[in-house]
């Protein structure tokens, strides 16, 4: 039987897949929903909680400053909950869209690494810092930078977060390492997010996935672009401050839609 609700859907469909596929310039921009359905929480649910802390009184300066254990202990957690998952739908057909066409930049929120392991299984044997490779504007939970000289680099070693003592360590000017990711109340990279900026100026559309849109500035990376005259493309089961900007919103997860915008093999693929 005809159904009008569904044919009005499949049109809206046809028309973003269209002005994405036409698009010479695209930037996406993810957050925190984009994981959902690789099992990473975001923090606003009852998952968001650890030990009954709030992410806002463990991500801050002031915190790691009064207590690093309790923080590494954090980050700890966070990383083994997320070393266990693997990229969804979602990040895999964005990994292969940026790869199989010019003119795509995705700049993410999340510090899971699930767009760049995307990447590298996109990528094959090409080196992943390819178009597909994310700008991470807050940081990544796999890397660290020293509180004493600023160096950063990768980390995946298990934390020992049994005693301040044990916490990890400078290997150049032995003072203490610290997530490298950008924490409440800290600015973000200026190169970085300048970088997203600059793209969204410039594009034609902007395809947002999975954020509340509340964390600036993050969230003037879609503005940008929607005031610069781009189409903006939500997907997000919730409305957002951003809705009213988006000239198509579509309310479904990251996994079930992303795939279906993109087209693609495994259009419709698991999780
Ligand atoms: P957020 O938690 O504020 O918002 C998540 C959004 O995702 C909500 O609007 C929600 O409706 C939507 N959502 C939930 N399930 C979804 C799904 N399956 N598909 C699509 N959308 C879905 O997240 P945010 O906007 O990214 O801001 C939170 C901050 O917390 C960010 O700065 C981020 O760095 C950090 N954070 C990161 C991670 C991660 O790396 N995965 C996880 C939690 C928090
Ligand atoms: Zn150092």
């Amino acid at each position: 039987m005809f159904d009008p609700e569904r044919k009005a859907e499949s049109l809206a469909m046809d028309r973003v897949r269209r002005s994405l596929a036409e698009a010479e310039r695209v930037v996406v921009l993810t957050g925190a929903g984009v994981s959902v359905e690789s099992g990473v929480p975001t923090f606003r649910g009852e998952e968001g909680l650890w030990r009954s802390h709030r992410p806002e009184q463990l991500a801050t300066p002031a915190a790691f400053a009064r207590d690093p254990r309790l923080v590494w202990e954090w980050y700890a957690w966070r990383r083994e909950r997320v070393g266990g998952c693997r990229p969804n739908a979602a990040h895999r057909a964005l990994a292969r869209w940026a790869l199989s066409r010019p003119g795509v930049l995705i700049v993410t929120q999340n510090v899971d690494g699930l767009h760049g392991d995307a990447a590298i299984e996109a990528a094959g044997d090409r080196a992943p810092e390819t178009a597909a490779w994310p700008i991470e504007l807050h940081g990544s939970l796999f890397r660290v930078r020293c509180t004493g000289c600023g160096e950063r680099r990768p980390h995946v070693a298990p934390i020992d977060t049994g005693s301040r003592a044990s916490l990890p360590r400078c290997p150049d000017c032995g003072a203490l390492l610290r997530p490298d990711v950008v924490w409440f109340g800290e600015p973000l990279e200026d190169r970085t997010i300048g970088r997203a900026l600059a793209a969204a100026r410039g594009c034609d559309a902007c395809l947002v996935v999975g954020t509340s849109a509340i964390v600036h500035p993050a969230a003037s990376v879609a503005v940008e672009a929607a005031h610069g005259g781009a189409v903006l493309v939500e997907v997000n089961p919730d409305p957002t401050p951003l809705s009213p900007l988006a000239g198509v919103s579509l309310r479904a997860t990251a996994a079930t839609a992303v795939p279906r915008l993109l087209g693609g093999p495994n259009e419709a693929g698991p999780a």
